[in-house]
C-alpha cells in the first residue's frame, strides 16, 4: 500500500504514508491482562512507515520468531500537521477514522519487556501495521466509538472508546507534544482486552459501527 485512503462522500483523498504513532496500555482490562502496571501517563511508541500495509490485503506472519498476536486499536488519520496542539486543533485536524492491528511478536516483547529494552523488534517490523481505508468522522471525537474483531466467525475483542484510560483528543494532543505529527501520520488508540495469537489461514473480520466492516485472512 502506497498511500492512505480516506473515502468522503463524493470523492476518495490520498495521504502519504506516516509513521505510526501507538498506545500502549490505554484499556484497564487490556492492562490487567498481561499482568501490567497501571501507568501514570500515556505509553508511547512508534511505528515507522514500512510497519504500515494495507488491511485489505492478506496478512503475512513472520517466520520463525515465535507467536504473532493481534491487537485491534481505533486508529485516527492526521490531516493537517500538529505540534504542540491545543484540543481545538486536534479535532479540526483528523482528517478520518479507522481500524488497525497492532501486530506483535509476544514472546519477543515480553523477552524484551524483562529486560528493560526497547520493543521495537517486537512491535515495529515490516508489516506489522496492517490498517484500513479511513473514513470522515460523523461524530465528534470524544464520543463513544465501538468497534468489534472477528476470527474464524468468533468475537474476540469488542471495544467502546469510553473506556478509553486517555481519550482521544487528550491522547492526540499530548503525542503532538512529544512529537510533530504530520499529514499521513496515523495514530493507533491501544487495544482492549482479548488479545491472542494470529495462525495462518485465519479469516478476520473487523467492523467499525456504520463506518465499515471488513474481512481479510492470514495469508497461508
Ligand atoms: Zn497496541
Amino acid at each position: 500500500m502506497r498511500q492512505h485512503r480516506l473515502h468522503g462522500n463524493n470523492e476518495t483523498q490520498t495521504f502519504p504514508i506516516g509513521k505510526v504513532v501507538c498506545v500502549g496500555r490505554n484499556y484497564v482490562e487490556h492492562v490487567n491482562e498481561l499482568n501490567n502496571a497501571m501507568p501514570d501517563e500515556a505509553v508511547l511508541f512508534i511505528k515507522p512507515s514500512t510497519a504500515v500495509c494495507s488491511l485489505n490485503s492478506a496478512i503475512v506472519l513472520p517466520e520463525g520468531k515465535g507467536g504473532c498476536h493481534y491487537e485491534a486499536e481505533l486508529a485516527l488519520l492526521i490531516g493537517k500537521p500538529l505540534k504542540n496542539a491545543s484540543h481545538n486543533q486536534v479535532e479540526v485536524a483528523v482528517a478520518g477514522i479507522g481500524l488497525a492491528l497492532d501486530l506483535t511478536l509476544r514472546d519477543k516483547q515480553s523477552e524484551l519487556k524483562a529486560k528493560g529494552l526497547p520493543w521495537e523488534r517486537a512491535k515495529a517490523f515490516d508489516n506489522s501495521c496492517p490498517v484500513s481505508d479511513f473514513y470522515p468522522l460523523t461524530q465528534p471525537l470524544d464520543r463513544a466509538f465501538c468497534y468489534q474483531f472477528s476470527i474464524n466467525g468468533e468475537l474476540r475483542q469488542s471495544a467502546d472508546s469510553s473506556h478509553m484510560i486517555w481519550g482521544m483528543i487528550d491522547l492526540v494532543t499530548e503525542i503532538s507534544h512529544q512529537f510533530t505529527l504530520e499529514p499521513g501520520d496515523v495514530v493507533i488508540t491501544g487495544t482492549p482486552k482479548g488479545v491472542g495469537q494470529l495462525h495462518k489461514g485465519d479469516k478476520l473480520s473487523l467492523s467499525l459501527e456504520s463506518y465499515f466492516q471488513l474481512n481479510t485472512q492470514v495469508s497461508v
